[in-house]
């Protein structure tokens, strides 16, 4: 992350981003629950310019063996960013950066999995960034969350994440690409709305101790919202499924 060059103005003096956002709001959300046919469970999320999919496999032997637990499930998360899901085209493959995130994804999942439910078992969660704008990681989470739901494994709740950060002074919600290059603090985090329990936490940058207590604020709001966006997801999934079971009733009916 690089300081604010004095050319650059993230926030004009009505507190209007570059993207016409007040501070506090953030970018539009839509996720699809159950869009993909030969994995367990799948979503797909738009979240302003982030385009991202999630698929689940599993709970499903453990491979390599030798990372079975005895004891419970483990989440292996894979997080991958597209070739072309950046202006500049990325080197496909994994990297340092894809590794941490694919790392704090699978861990924060472990934390709201009942793992213990399916000993020696990995549950496998792909990741796939199609379109990058900055919060990837966060998208990832929220979709990869939708995902398991979708794959019937039992959770103690949806996972909703947001980043909160710091751009011309000032605490913003959910970071775009500008704010993130040249804004001054990044602070991913992921939160169960109904327990309050945080699951992800990361800072990049520079916040004094009021403004970590603003960014928690926008941030459990947001994550609210989104809450309700994954739930919202789900509900219409099962409306199709039942729409779909109706429909192959009615036609055994007339066979
Ligand atoms: P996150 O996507 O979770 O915010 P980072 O803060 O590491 O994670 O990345 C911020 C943004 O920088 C990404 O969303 C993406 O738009 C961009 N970015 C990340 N890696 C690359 C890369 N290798 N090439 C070009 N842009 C990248």
């Amino acid at each position: 992350m690089s300081g604010t060059p004095s050319d650059i103005k993230l926030i004009d003096e009505n507190g209007i981003r570059i993207d016409g956002r007040k501070v506090d709001e953030m970018r539009p959300l839509k996720i699809e629950a159950g869009v993909l046919k030969r994995a367990d469970g799948s979503a797909y999320l738009e979240w302003g310019k982030n385009k991202v999919i999630a698929a689940v496999y599993g709970p499903r032997e453990c491979h390599p063996r030798h990372m079975q637990n005895p004891a419970k499930a483990i989440v292996q998360c894979k997080y991958n960013m597209m070739s072309f899901s950046v202006s500049d085209r990325k080197r496909p493959g994994p990297d340092r950066r894809s590794i941490e995130i694919s790392k704090i994804i699978s861990e924060a999942l472990e934390n709201v999995v009942f793992t213990e439910n399916f000993p020696r078992t990995s549950i496998d969660v792909y990741i796939e960034v199609l379109q990058a704008n900055a919060g990837t990681r966060v998208a990832g989470l929220t979709a990869a969350s939708v995902a398991l739901a979708d794959a019937g494994i039992p959770m103690k709740d949806l996972v909703p994440a947001v980043a909160v950060g710091k751009a011309d002074g000032q605490i913003v919600l959910d970071l775009n690409k500008e704010e993130d290059n040249y804004g001054s603090a990044d602070l991913p985090i992921a939160m169960i709305p109904r327990t309050g329990e945080v699951v992800l936490m990361q800072m990049d940058g520079h916040m004094t101790m009021e403004e970590v207590d603003i960014a928690l604020g926008y941030a459990t709001k947001a994550c609210r919202e989104i809450y309700e966006v994954q739930k919202d997801a789900l509900r219409r999934r099962y409306a199709v499924q039942a729409g779909a079971v109706d429909e192959d009733d009615s036609s055994d009916e007339e066979a």
